[in-house]
């Protein structure tokens, strides 16, 4: 082992890596596109890991190994699956001549190739970060086939900064990997422990000698419920870390825990010798001191400061927990709970949010800072009194804060009854839509949005930079609305949409719209790969100060005589997709959120709209990690819809669209939607839906998407016609919708057409077979 340097007192779990203006972003889709060649990627890559090596020293991580060495090209998963040369035989030979992975065979992994399916993708524990599922079978053979992680190491420590390289930990990694195509029924990639092991203790071999004092190994797949039996997990992180831990030749081992509590996995990890263990301890609870004496020597980094949201630090709470821990360890550092890759760069690069909320705010430099505070407290509590009596007024203030609490909401939410998240029996409401709309069997839909063509996105730009006025992009968007429903009358759709041109994202533009919100100009943080989204700050008590939707949907309604939906966002997606404040219980918040949409459903329904969809596509998205608490998310997550969608009149169709395919845990909660009818991902999982929706017996209306909207493939009218046909053996045909996967937004005009024809085309041969039947 190389010589014993201190963990530093003060360090971020990991920064983001997209540059503080996407610098990365642009640079990956430039080369992507051969605008940039591999020495201008290589050099913007650099740039950005500099940059921010040298803006957390200058914010006080100057302790070596303080630095997390957390850049990525595209992901941190996919950057395990490269280092340990997991590349799945699928595709083909990638490894060169001397079996390394070249930046180009990484992007291959990454975004597929003519023949060849991407790894597949996956939210990365409770974010709304996507990483790249490894596929591990038998046969994946294992060695060191990239050096990336140990060359960003040395040249940061070339410009004088000594980072703490950062890797997917093994026993994630392999809990995170799926079953490749070829490996046999109940292969659990876990089983291939032994053969990855060697090649993580070869990189911290190389990591040392490259000078690293620090590794950091995350574990986060610890901190959740798994299929795999906890005690089988506990024993691989045992054999895990017993073995590198026995490395020749490396650097003290972190061991990073983010996003909950470790419970039944501590014991394995303090019983083990790795040199220092990182708890969260923003969310997960602070174990008991019995628990903690088991890490002996060890440091405990704790993580208490919230790397997940952008909330100012209670620094007077998280000083008594850390005062907590102290008594019960040796050593103690500070850290946040998560990497602060999941918020934007830095709140002083905000120009339109008030000095009042900046002042509630901790982007990750700010977190930074406060990591360094509350060390310093740790080293002597004086020395931060004056920041921790600062961090508690603007705390208190934000409590009474205008507009935080509105007394008219909570009396409003105070007074409802049961009655207010129920509809009438669904029978009563089937007959009263049947008589109303007037469908065909299998009527045929779209799920919303239309594409967004790079006209509609440019008259958007200008009309936000003044060039085009309010009333000229009002026409330009009405032009389109037009265009889109001749486009679906001449296809010959049953149910239409306006296609959502005025929206710049299905949560941003209510977030616009609606009281209690705010929206940053840089506040960017990486989705997946090179995309970005920028979350709305949901910082006070949530209402609706004037219809939304409603002008578009009344004047789309006015151009066909089919029924046009009406769309909105529902609560729970809007509150996964923004920064939601942390001051009272999120099941409150949605319930504000599903207010004002109720009184936007109202007000459609009065416009005449006779068909409302409420879009819920994040419902997966934020069920918790440990299943205890799951029944108790789920429960508020689905009152809240109800709360949204229950003042629709019988005759009043309301939809709902969820857009994933793994149906088996969440049913019951679609089911407690209780719309009318929902539409759902299954193309690409070939109708594997319908199975768990007839073992259900799920009763209403569904539409289970015949169309993979996630490629510019288009599919054949035979190929949607078997969809179809396996559609109606096992659902009852008078509750199937037809409809794509998801909405268009991200297709062009041209296969976006020839698909839907071909939709078309296909349902009326199954409503033909279904006659004769
Ligand atoms: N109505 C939205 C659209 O069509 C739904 C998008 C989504 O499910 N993510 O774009
Ligand atoms: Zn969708």
């Amino acid at each position: 082992m190389t010589a014993q340097t201190p963990f530093p007192s003060a360090s971020l779990l990991g920064y983001p890596r997209i540059g503080r203006r996407r610098e990365l972003k642009k640079a990956v889709e430039a080369y992507w596109a051969g605008r940039i060649d591999a020495a201008a990627l290589d050099a913007a890559a650099k740039e950005i890991q500099l940059a921010t090596a040298k803006r957390l020293v200058e914010l006080g991580l100057d302790e070596a190994a303080a630095v997390p060495g957390t850049f990525s090209y595209y992901d941190q998963v996919l950057d395990a699956t490269a280092h340990l040369g997991a590349v799945p035989a699928r595709f083909g030979q990638l490894l060169d001549a001397d079996g390394q992975l070249s930046l180009d065979g990484y992007f291959t992994l990454a975004r597929g190739t003519k023949d060849q399916q991407p790894l597949e993708m996956t939210k990365w524990f409770d974010t709304n970060y996507h990483y790249l599922v490894p596929e591990i079978g038998p046969e994946t053979t294992f060695s060191l086939s990239s050096r990336r992680i140990v060359e960003e190491f040395e040249f940061a420590l070339a410009h004088g900064i000594e980072t703490r390289p950062y890797i997917v930990g093994p026993v994630t990694y392999l809990l995170l990997s799926k079953a490749s195509d070829d490996a046999p029924e109940g292969f659990a990639p876990l089983s291939r422990l032994e053969d990855v092991l060697p090649v993580y203790v070869q990189l911290l071999g190389e990591l040392a000698a490259a000078g690293a004092h620090w590794v950091q190994l995350d574990e986060p797949a610890l901190v959740v419920d798994q299929d795999t039996p906890a005690d089988e997990i506990q024993a691989a992180v045992a054999r895990a870390y017993e073995v590198l831990a026995a490395a020749p030749v490396r650097p003290q081992i972190l061991v990073s825990t983010p996003y909950g509590s470790l419970d039944g996995q501590l014991g394995a990890l303090t019983a083990s010798n790795i040199d220092a263990l990182h708890l969260d301890v923003f969310k997960g609870a602070v174990p008991s001191e019995a628990a903690l004496a088991g890490l002996g020597e060890k440091t405990l980094v704790a993580g208490v400061v919230d790397g997940h949201n952008i909330w100012r630090n209670d620094l007077a709470a998280s000083a008594a927990r850390l005062d907590a821990l102290k008594a019960a360890v040796g050593t103690l550092a500070v850290s946040t709970s998560t990497s602060t890759q999941h918020v934007p760069h830095d709140v002083a690069e905000e120009t339109k949010l008030s000095e009042q909320l900046k002042s509630w705010l901790a982007f990750a430099d700010q977190k930074a800072v406060e990591v360094t505070t509350l060390a310093a407290y740790l080293a002597d509590p004086a020395s931060a009194q004056a920041a921790i009596d600062e961090a508690s007024a603007i705390i208190a203030s934000r409590a009474v804060a205008e507009g935080v609490r509105r007394e008219e909401v909570r009396a409003r939410l105070a007074a409802l009854t049961d009655a207010d998240f129920n509809r009438s029996e669904y029978t009563i409401r089937e007959a009263a839509q049947e008589a109303a709309l007037q469908l065909p069997p299998l009527p045929t839909t779209t799920i919303g949005s239309f594409p967004q063509t790079s006209e509609i996105r440019s008259a958007r730009a200008r009309n936000t930079k003044g060039e085009l006025s309010d009333e000229q992009y009002e026409q330009l968007m009405k032009d389109e609305i037009k265009r889109v429903v001749e486009l679906q009358e001449e296809l010959g759709y049953d149910v239409l949409v306006h296609g959502e041109p005025e929206r710049n994202d299905m949560v941003q533009y209510f977030a616009e719209n609606l009281e209690g919100f705010d929206v940053t100009v840089h506040g960017w943080v990486q989705s997946y790969g090179s995309r970005c989204t920028r979350p709305s700050i949901l910082w006070g008590d949530v209402t609706r100060s004037a219809p939304i939707t409603v002008a578009w949907a009344e004047y789309a309604q006015s151009l066909t005589e089919k029924p046009m939906k009406g769309m909105l966002t529902g609560p729970v997606t809007i509150l996964a997709w923004s920064f939601v404040r942390d001051d009272q219980p999120l099941g409150d918040t949605a319930n504000q959120v599903g207010l004002a949409l109720r009184d936007e459903i109202a007000d459609l329904e009065a416009a005449g709209i006779k068909v409302i969809q409420v879009d819920e596509p994040a419902l997966r998205e934020l069920l918790p990690l440990r299943r205890a608490d799951q029944p108790a998310y789920l429960k508020w997550s689905v009152n809240s819809f109800r709360l949204a969608t229950a003042g629709a009149g019988d005759a009043t169709q309301i939809h709902t669209h969820l857009c994933y395919s793994e149906f088996g845990v969440i049913i019951d909660a679609i089911d407690g939607l209780d719309a009318d009818v929902t539409s759902i991902e299954a193309a690409r999982s070939r109708m594997e839906v319908v199975h768990d929706l007839e073992s259900h017996g799920f009763g209403r209306g569904v539409g289970p998407g015949v169309y993979d909207i996630h490629s510019p493939r288009v599919p054949g009218e035979a190929e949607v016609t078997e969809l179809l046909r396996t559609a109606v053996e096992h659902v009852p045909a008078r509750q199937l919708w037809v409809n794509p996967d998801c909405g268009l937004k991200t297709r062009g005009y041209l296969e976006t057409e020839e698909s839907l024809r071909n939709l078309v085309t296909a349902t009326r041969e199954v409503r033909a077979e279904l006659v004769q039947a």
